[in-house]
């Protein structure tokens, strides 16, 4: 019991202080899109490059995973340890370490890590969403049009490569999360993000439907065996 309102404490803070960034300037690291966003952003990737021909129809919960858990330690450690998950260094270490692996998935989720910073460097909520709503609210209601047609997810979905995350951080600034550390971490951040998406009361018109849509699907394509890490990690 004691735990469990730890933990509810834990997360009504954060939440406010998320809802503090959406409306306020801050100095937090901006991230391109949303986690439901990124993770739909995949599946288009999966689809335009036909990569269950390459890959395993099975295979496509670890790239997604990848995807979704890059913006992982935003929470909780990336600024004690001066570290960006979702950075060019970051996927550049993950990538190395996870070439020398003989695992399929671990090969995967990489790929979707080194993809969703693809997504941050090349995806423009602007262009997503043109409604003046601000940069952190557009997320969200990027999001929320993006869970209405996928669902929610929930940590037991997804396929949490410990070993290769652990290993990157350890390589990186000598910094080694435990299992729990790294999913209490993702299962707070996934939980939190469906709290906020879940205050959003703008609903996107058909219209806006289209041109997110077809902006989404301008970001996929240059992704998943298009991109030129999935060679490094080819098997
Ligand atoms: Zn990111």
């Amino acid at each position: 019991m004691e735990w469990f309102k730890m933990k509810l404490i834990k997360i009504c803070t954060i939440v406010i202080l998320l809802i503090c960034y959406i409306t306020i300037k801050s100095p937090i690291k901006i991230y391109a899109f949303g986690v439901y966003t990124h993770c739909y952003i995949g599946s288009l990737t999966w689809q335009e490059n036909n990569m269950s021909k390459q890959y395993e129809q099975e295979n496509i919960k670890a790239y997604e995973s990848g995807i979704m858990v890059a913006d992982i330690g935003l929470l909780n450690w990336d600024k004690k340890y001066k570290i960006d998950s979702d950075s060019f260094e970051f996927k550049n270490k993950m990538v190395e370490i996870a070439s020398r692996s003989n695992s399929k998935d671990t090969k995967l989720f990489a790929l979707g890590w080194s993809d969703h910073v693809y997504h941050d460097k090349h995806g423009s909520v602007k262009k997503v969403i043109s409604i003046d709503e601000g940069y952190r609210k557009s997320c969200l209601i990027i999001d929320k049009y993006i869970i209405s047609q996928i669902g929610e997810i929930t940590l037991k979905d997804l396929y949490i490569d410990c070993n290769l995350i652990r290993d990157t951080y350890k390589a990186l600034c000598n910094f080694s999360p435990t299992d729990e550390q790294i999913k209490q971490e993702l299962d707070l951040s996934l939980n939190m993000m469906k709290l906020m998406i879940s205050q959003v009361d703008k609903n996107l018109t058909n219209l806006e439907k289209e041109k997110a849509e077809t902006e989404l699907l301008m970001v996929s394509k240059n992704c998943g065996n298009k991109n030129p890490d999935s060679t490094i990690l080819h098997f």
